[in-house]
């Protein structure tokens, strides 16, 4: 029997979390110094927790695998994050940012903690404005928002390109407080390689010191997984080098229930890949697309002459151009979500109007948007007959206020003036919504184990809206976590310290320590990037942004095959008792060998197209539709939470069947 229980408080959805909150159990302030809390990852999510638990009274201990919790990949968020405070007087409300999320997730999301995070969307808005966070602010000096796709309002704060970074400076400076008083215990460049349970609860972790290699015994009442998604499955992603699954994946083999793993979010805006020896890709903020039009040539003549060098974009009339997104959905145009934009340009490609070398690549062109700034500034700076030079030069002004660092970046990786000639992208995996299951209290299926941000599978269904993560984030860490782990630990009050000594913790180091030891001592031939390698071609290629029945199934077989070759022959240079980066690849690869597999199961079973997952058996055959993903509720409005038996393929599904009470559930439409 399925022991899957969302523990959804009664009542209407809108009473939901305030009834929740008046009716838990609280840990009084002398209590909680009794009580410890391990936090596995120090990003948005994690060092929010870890900040907010300390300043509770909690003592926290927190891990990162980088030098400084400054360095997590929430670093690299860009664009910005949601919050329906209805700055612009737009209409925006915690109803929309609800409606727009679950709509957004192509319903395959829980209403009830999607509505709790469009709650506390505003309070985590508040909350960095007093930490200082730096949001760009209109000409009034009130904070401003831009729109990102998926929406009508525009709700997405920012600071400049570099959201994530200010974002998490601020909750490094709570963290840092913490540090400072001694209520959090840091611990950098350690790698936690399990948990522990003692009597079913979680209890503890191991973990490896990466600068000297030495095996730890780490104890907490309770235990914390914030430790990202796990797109680098695909070998190549935006996400950082260092992402991984390998807390999420060991937890999950441990008893923790992994969701919707086959739910990836193919980003449309990316770099397009150079080459085979890339080892990352980077992404060109979604905000680009409130500004930037995406086009292709119209004549496929055009676009072969493109591919080979013979004609440049600015050299294409207007009337020969497909602005595709426009073309198909007007309503929304350039800023439909994120999965329609990237099959979109993915569908342009196929048919052979690429627009660089490998045919894999769309325009994003700013053309439009530097002349009507540009007109906008010669009114309002009283330029009389202004010129088309001066008109460039002042839009071009604005473009760079709002996105300078973008297209710098741009710049530095192409060599092209993105200014002068059309932008060229491509979708590109970018994150997961999959994760480790949780329910209400964002606990996971082991008690006492609970993850939060991007590693569990909770608030975006099957597709995130662009400035969502951050917000996710962040109220899991600042808001929601900080209630729910309270009414748990209220057991814990005389429980004492949880000793390191005991057989559980034994028996774990040992597993831990045999896999390093195997490693190490593994007479392979082939390096751990070789199998990550083909591990990405088969993600990419069979479960990547269309899926088929035939292919998912050749995945599973393949990535089994990869991994047990990668068993046999992997090579790690080095000790285990050093700094030891290829040792830390390893130990990551040989989880993403078995998550892939599971990946590839999960997309087979789920036979309907829904968000980020396309199903290329589940699309609309006649009429206006014709071609678009086919949703199927009938058969599918549930989260899949695999149990683990041993290899992926023996997974056990279970499923938390989703209730749609406050939103109709109907076929998105971005027409
Ligand atoms: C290029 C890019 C731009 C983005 N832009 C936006 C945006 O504008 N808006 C938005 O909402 N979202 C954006 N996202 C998504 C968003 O950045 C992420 O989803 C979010 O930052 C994840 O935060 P997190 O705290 O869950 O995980 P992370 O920031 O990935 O942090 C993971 C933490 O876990 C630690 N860790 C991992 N494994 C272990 C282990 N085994 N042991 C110890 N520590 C471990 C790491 O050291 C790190 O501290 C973007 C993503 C990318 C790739």
């Amino acid at each position: 029997m399925s022991v899957l229980d969302s523990k959804v408080p009664e009542g209407p959805i809108k009473d939901k979390w305030t009834t929740y909150k008046d009716n838990i159990n609280l840990v009084n302030p002398a209590n909680k110094r009794k009580i410890d809390i391990i936090v596995v990852g120090t990003g948005l999510a994690g060092g929010s927790a870890a900040a907010t638990l300390a300043e509770q009274g909690y003592n926290v201990k927190a891990y990162c695998y980088q030098d400084s919790p400054r360095r997590a990949h929430s670093i690299a968020a860009q664009g910005g994050i949601n919050a329906a405070k209805n700055y612009m007087g737009d209409g925006d409300s915690n109803f929309r940012l609800f409606y727009d999320t679950v709509k957004g997730g192509d319903y395959r999301s829980r209403e009830a903690n999607v509505h709790r995070l469009a709650e506390v969307s505003g309070n985590i808005i508040d909350q960095c404005v007093a930490q200082g966070v730096p949001f760009a602010r209109d000409y009034g000096g009130l904070l401003d928002n831009r729109s990102f796709g998926g929406v009508l309002v525009s709700r997405t704060f920012y600071a400049k390109g570099q959201t994530g970074q200010q974002l998490l400076l601020g909750a490094y400076s709570a963290m840092n407080r913490q540090i400072a008083r001694g209520k959090i215990e840091m611990f950098n460049r350690h790698e936690m390689l399990d948990v522990v349970k003692v009597n079913g609860k979680a209890r503890g972790i191991i973990a490896r010191n990466l600068i000297t290699g030495e095996i730890e015994r780490h104890s907490a009442h309770a235990v914390v997984i914030a430790t990202g998604g796990y797109g680098n499955v695909y070998f190549l992603s935006t996400n950082a080098m260092g992402s991984n699954a390998t807390a999420a994946w060991k937890i999950h083999k441990k008893g923790a229930y992994f969701a919707n793993p086959c739910y990836t979010q193919i980003h449309p805006t990316c770099i397009p890949r150079s080459g085979d020896y890339q080892s990352k890709l980077t992404l060109m903020s979604e905000s680009l697309r409130n500004d930037g039009r995406i086009w292709v040539p119209a004549n496929i003549e055009d676009s072969k002459a493109i591919q080979q060098g013979k004609l440049k974009p600015t050299e294409i009339a207007e009337e020969n151009r497909d602005y595709y997104l426009e073309r198909r959905y007007p309503a929304f145009g350039n800023l439909v979500p994120r999965d329609v934009a990237s099959r979109a340009a993915k569908e342009r490609c196929d048919a052979g109007y690429g627009v660089n070398k490998t045919g894999e690549a769309v325009y994003l062109d700013f053309t439009s948007a530097i002349e009507r700034y540009g007109l906008e500034q010669a009114k309002i700076h009283g330029v009389q007959n202004a010129s088309k030079t001066k008109i460039t030069e002042l839009g071009e002004a604005v473009i760079e206020e709002k996105y300078g660092n973008l297209f710098q970046m741009y710049e530095k990786i192409v060599a092209e003036d993105p200014y002068k000639t059309p932008m060229m992208i491509y979708p590109a995996t970018h994150y997961t919504m999959g994760g480790v299951w949780v329910d209400y209290n964002l606990m996971t299926t082991v008690p006492g184990l609970y993850c939060i941000g991007e590693a569990n599978f909770s608030d975006h269904g099957a597709n995130r809206l662009g400035a969502s993560a951050l917000m996710q984030g962040l109220a899991d860490g600042y808001f929601v976590l900080p209630y729910t782990i309270g009414d748990y630990l209220s057991d814990d009050i005389r429980t004492g310290r949880i000793p390191t000594d005991s057989p559980e913790f034994d028996a774990v180091e040992k597993e831990v320590t045999d896999r390093i030891n195997f490693f190490i001592n593994n007479k392979g031939t082939k390096s751990v990037d070789h199998f990550h390698k083909r591990l990405g071609k088969v993600m990419w290629d069979k479960v990547g942004m269309a899926r088929n029945e035939k292919h998912l199934k050749e995945a599973m077989a393949e990535i089994k095959a990869i991994r047990e070759e990668f068993w046999k022959e992997v090579k790690v240079p080095g000790d285990a008792n050093e700094m030891n980066p290829e040792l830390e690849k390893a130990g990551r690869v040989a989880d993403f060998l078995e998550l892939g597999e599971l990946f590839a199961k999960d997309a087979l079973d789920r036979n309907e197209s829904c968000g980020g997952h396309y199903r290329e058996e589940s699309v609309v055959k006649e009429g206006e539709q014709k071609g678009e993903a086919l949703r199927n509720d009938e058969d599918f409005a549930y989260v899949s939470a695999w149990e683990y038996k041993g290899e992926p393929s023996d997974a056990v599904l279970h499923k938390e069947e989703l209730e749609f009470k406050d939103i109709e559930l109907k076929q998105r439409s971005y027409k």
